[in-house]
């Protein structure tokens, strides 16, 4: 199987899920490099990686959706809710700006009393204040419920983002799209077809977006796999490598109903091999240093050739995630790995498909 695998790599081919589940439980953490290596090289220089320093902005708490793997969300009328004021954000992209930031995430909860007006007059704003700075506004989870809470369908919500200038709205909010993971972890949150019917409507209105995981809440690989397999033939169906990216990180598990034990650093990279062997036509694979700090640079030598330096995130922190803001010794750390770590400003937004 390995040799295989290997030459129909190398000849620039594409595994299939039977092979990538022989990889992750066959193959040595040498294998999985190489391997891994060579689909990385297809994109980028052996030694070049790439970085940029950004915050996510956690705009509010107050959330219904009551996945139990989360740490953050409060549901309504809790004593320590909490809803962001425009002061309030600027305040934080401020800070973000003083630590040589370029790029603001925002990420909420499922607040039910918004619409989307409030979401395009705070966009609007933020833009008009921090020109330099580049915006991921929402995530697509949360794109979702505001279209249905505002009574748009997938298509108008993606319209009127694009009319205001929102030019990206990210994957996040993906765990691990499969059905019978959804069902037991959130069930209130998408199926995953529709997750994919509301990518699709925000690529097609012009807005760029990206892919997102996050393993480690004791997930079946075959659930794993499924999230890779439905990924990569939506990045097929939509073409021209429209999700730029692809970021997986590992569930932190303190302080969530879920709980669970936290999954190890040779998991998470061998994962990330995985990915990066699978997921042949998304171009960039980015290591999390917010769950893994420094230890996510030995991700470069698992096919993972970009990251962020995140500032804050209270998503992962109030599940236990610690972060640092030594971001000179984790850009030493991928030197002394033998990588070149480049400055890099955020993405382009892929040009709409005519
Ligand atoms: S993960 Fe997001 S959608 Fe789920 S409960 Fe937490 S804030 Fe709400």
């Amino acid at each position: 199987m390995l040799e295989t695998i290997r030459s129909t790599l190398t000849a620039g081919g594409r595994i299939g899920v039977d092979q990538a589940a022989w990889l992750y439980e066959h193959g040595t953490d040498l294998q999985l490099q190489e391997l891994a290596g060579l689909v990385r090289g297809r994109f980028h220089p052996p030694r070049r990686a790439t970085w940029l320093k950004m915050a996510i902005v956690n705009y509010t708490n107050v959330c219904v959706a009551r996945c139990d793997y989360c740490a953050f969300f409060r549901f309504p009328g809790q004593p320590d809710t909490y809803l962001l004021s425009t002061e309030q954000v600027c305040a934080k992209i401020d800070d973000l700006v003083a630590h040589g930031g370029t790029l603001v995430g925002f990420n909420g909860g499922f607040h039910p009393d918004l619409r989307i007006e409030h979401y395009v007059e705070l966009f609007t704003e933020v833009r008009r204040r921090y020109p330099r700075v580049e915006f991921y506004e929402l995530t697509v989870a949360e794109f979702m419920f505001i279209a249905k809470r505002s009574g748009l369908s997938y298509d108008q919500a993606a319209a009127q983002f694009a009319a205001c200038g929102t030019r990206w709205i990210t994957g996040g909010g993906a765990e691990v799209l499969d059905d019978a993971f959804r069902l037991r972890h959130s069930p209130g949150k998408y199926k995953v077809e529709d997750f994919y019917a509301a990518q699709a409507a925000l690529l097609n209105a012009g807005i760029g977006s990206t892919a997102t995981m996050v393993i480690g809440f004791g997930e079946p690989l075959s659930e794993r796999l499924s999230h890779l397999e439905r990924l990569r033939l939506f990045q097929d169906e939509e073409g021209r490598g429209r999700l730029p990216s692809f970021l997986c990180w590992t569930y932190k598990p303190f302080n969530t109903e879920l709980q669970g034990q936290e999954i190890g650093i040779q998991e998470y990279l061998r994962w990330l091999a995985i990915c990066r062997v699978y997921l042949d036509n998304i171009p960039h694979l980015r290591t999390s240093v917010l769950t893994r700090n420094a230890d996510a640079m030995l991700g470069l030598a698992y096919g993972a050739d970009d990251f962020d330096l995140p500032t804050e995130d209270e998503v992962t922190q109030k599940a236990g995630a610690t972060i640092s803001h030594e971001f000179d010794q984790i850009l030493d750390s991928a030197r002394a790995l033998g990588f070149e770590p480049e400055h890099r400003p955020p993405l382009a937004v892929p040009s709409p498909i005519p």
